[in-house]
């Protein structure tokens, strides 16, 4: 009997790596598809429509919110970002494993949503090495990193909402932890009910 996949919300500040993370482990992890989000944002230099995000108009996603279509969906520095709902759902009943990689309000509607959704909040090595990254961007001005440091704050406090927290120390090592992280959630006795069911009336 095929199991459903794994549904796995991935948040950390700005500048933890979260983009880095997520490359690599698609690459290395044939099991995991990435949702594709919907945001009120403009597409930015090289970003497409339906690879990216999806990338709406206010009022296209308040549609959405009012027609179910969300997972879950937050305001973001005054902009809207979501989870559509229906490939989450398709890819899970395909028993593949789902990676949302969104900020902590979403990451809590999920966590409420779906008890069973493993949260894993991804962390810089320190707080020098996120300003040193956020600093490495290189074109914003210092109000601006002020601001991102300010949001990364307010992050790093949701994180008491999560299963797992990962230190960014290499891609490779994070990487293989959160593989282990799915590999043990998958071994879970809550989710072994119909093995139970099974051996029990043997
Ligand atoms: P950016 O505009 O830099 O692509 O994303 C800004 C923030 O929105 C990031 O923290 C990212 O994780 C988050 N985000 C992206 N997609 C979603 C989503 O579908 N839902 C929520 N709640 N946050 C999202």
């Amino acid at each position: 009997m095929r199991k459903n996949g794994l549904l796995v919300v991935l948040s950390g500040p700005s500048g933890a790596g979260k983009g880095t993370v997520v490359k690599a482990l698609l690459e290395q992890t044939p099991q995991i598809r990435l949702s594709v989000s919907a945001t009120t944002r403009a597409p930015r230099q090289g970003e497409s429509h339906g690879e990216h995000y999806f990338f709406l108009s206010r009022e296209e996603f308040e549609k959405e919110i009012q027609g179910g279509g969300m997972l879950e969906y937050a305001q973001y520095c005054g902009k809207y970002y979501g989870t559509p709902k229906a490939p989450v759902r398709q890819w899970q009943g395909e028993g593949l494993d789902v990676l949302l990689e969104i900020e902590v309000q979403g990451g809590g509607q999920v966590k409420e949503r779906c008890p069973d959704s493993v949260g894993i909040f991804l962390l810089p090595p320190s707080w020098e090495e996120l300003e040193r990254r956020l600093r490495g961007r290189g074109t914003e001005d210092e109000e601006t990193i002020r601001e991102r440091m300010e949001t990364a704050r307010q992050e790093i406090a949701g994180m008491d909402g999560y299963d797992y927290v990962v230190v960014n120390e290499t891609v490779e090592e994070t990487v293989r932890i959160i593989q282990s992280i799915l590999v043990a959630e998958k071994q879970k006795f809550s989710r072994m009910k119909n093995i139970y069911e099974f051996w029990k009336g043997c």
